[in-house]
Formats: C-alpha cells, structure tokens, sequence
C-alpha cells in the first residue's frame, strides 16, 4: 500500500463532504436527503479502503460504485448515505440488510445501531466481508450466507430493512418482517430502477416513496418459484 493511514483519511473526509453536499444539492430538489450529522459520522468511522479489492485501492474514496469481483459492486457512497439516511435510525432499532456485498454498507449500519443481520447470497463474497469485519472488531453485525427474497424470519421483526440488490418487485416476505413503524429501503425495476421507502403504519398498512433513480445489480433468487 503506498498510501498512509494519514492520507486515507485525509481522503476519507473530503469523500464525506463531496457526499454531503452532493446531498445538500439532492434535498434541495427533493425536500429530503440532506446527511444528518450522525450518519456523516458514521461514514467517517469506517475506511472503505478496507472493503475494495486491492487493484482498486487508489479509487476506494472516490463517489462512485467499484467492482468487488463475482460481477458485483461495492455501492456509491453517496448512495449508502442517502439509503442509511432515510431509514431513520435510532440506536436501539435491529436493522437487516440484503446484500452483504463487500460489507461496506453492513459496516455503516453497524456505528448507528445495536444490531446488524446481514445476508449475502454469495458465499465467498459472504467470507470476505466477515474477514473485514473481524479485522475491524465489528462485533455487531450478524451474517449469514442465504437468498434475502426470504429474508430472516427466525430475526424477525425489524425496524429497518436496507437491501442492495434490485428485485422487480419488493418481496413480500420483506414488507411481513418490517416491525410496525419500520422503515424498508429498496431498488426496484427491472431496466429503470427506482429507490423505493416503504413505511409500515402501526395499523400494517405500508406507504411507499419514490426516492431517487437508481442502478443496482439484480436481486437474484437461488431457484425459481414454483408456477
Ligand atoms: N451492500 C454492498 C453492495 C452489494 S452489491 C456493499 O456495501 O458492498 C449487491 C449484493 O447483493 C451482491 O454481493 C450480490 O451477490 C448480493 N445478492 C444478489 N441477490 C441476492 C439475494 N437474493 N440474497 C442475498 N444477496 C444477494
């Protein structure tokens, strides 16, 4: 590595502020997105550098997604701000996210709240985000190798739902395991993906948000349904 702990950091902290205010300019816009101080904190806690594969090392604090192999990417960080932001969360909330991917977004998650469930469909993708949370002593972030469709029931419910990958639709199983009052954060579409914020009324009725365009890999199912 040629670059410092020091000029990683020094990286890191100018990605934040380039994230924050690329946030200022959407919530203008939008009424909504601007990064609470306490999200933006968060960000500064955890060095990306260490969730992107070595080749791209010198990119790790750029805004913008990286390949972190298997045809999958480690998220916009302007993206995992926004998507963190509008779940809303409060320390005590137990938080599931679909999509470990590289583990960034879960590490995230973990400096806001007490618990983390996170499922990665990939099993080596899986490894090596756990191995980047056990060299960080994370030690709040369950993780398990599995299809998110179905979510973690035996987890189950949750106060906030984040998943990374786009389905068609927003999974069923999804919107039963969100607590009353819980918040879900999803990409959904096909071709044109729109971030969607679903919120459970303490009546279980859900209202849903259009947030942003998007572009996330799909959500892939380990089988098909039955017809
Ligand atoms: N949150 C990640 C970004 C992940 S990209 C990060 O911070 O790096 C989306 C991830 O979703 C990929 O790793 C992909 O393997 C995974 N994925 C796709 N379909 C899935 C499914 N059905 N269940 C769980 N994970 C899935």
């Amino acid at each position: 590595m040629s670059a410092t702990d020091d000029e990683m950091t020094a990286r890191r902290e100018a990605m934040v502020r380039e994230v924050a205010a690329a946030a200022v300019a959407f919530a203008r816009k939008h009424g909504r997105g601007a990064i609470s101080p306490r999200v933006q904190t968060a960000l500064r806690e955890v060095p990306r550098h260490l969730f992107v594969p070595p080749e791209h090392l010198s990119e790790a604090y750029l805004n913008q997604p990286l390949p972190i192999g298997f045809g999958q990417t480690i998220s916009q960080p302007f993206i995992v701000a926004l998507m963190t932001e509008i779940l809303d969360l409060k320390p005590n909330d137990r938080v599931l996210e679909i999509g470990t991917g590289s583990g960034y977004q879960a590490a995230v998650l973990s400096r806001l709240v007490d618990t983390v469930f996170t499922i990665e469909i990939s099993a080596p993708l899986a490894a090596r985000a756990r191995a980047a949370f056990d060299k960080l002593g994370i030690d709040n972030i369950q993780s398990r190798v599995g299809d998110g469709y179905q979510g973690w029931p035996e987890a189950a419910p949750f106060d906030a739902i984040l998943v990374a990958a786009a389905p068609p639709e927003v999974p069923p199983a999804l919107i039963a395991q969100l607590a009353p009052g819980g918040r879900l954060a999803i990409p959904v579409g096909a071709v044109a993906q729109q971030l969607i914020l679903v919120e459970k009324r303490s009546d279980q009725s859900t209202v849903l948000r259009e947030i942003i365009p998007v572009c996330f890999v799909p959500l892939t199912r380990q089988s098909s349904p039955p017809d």
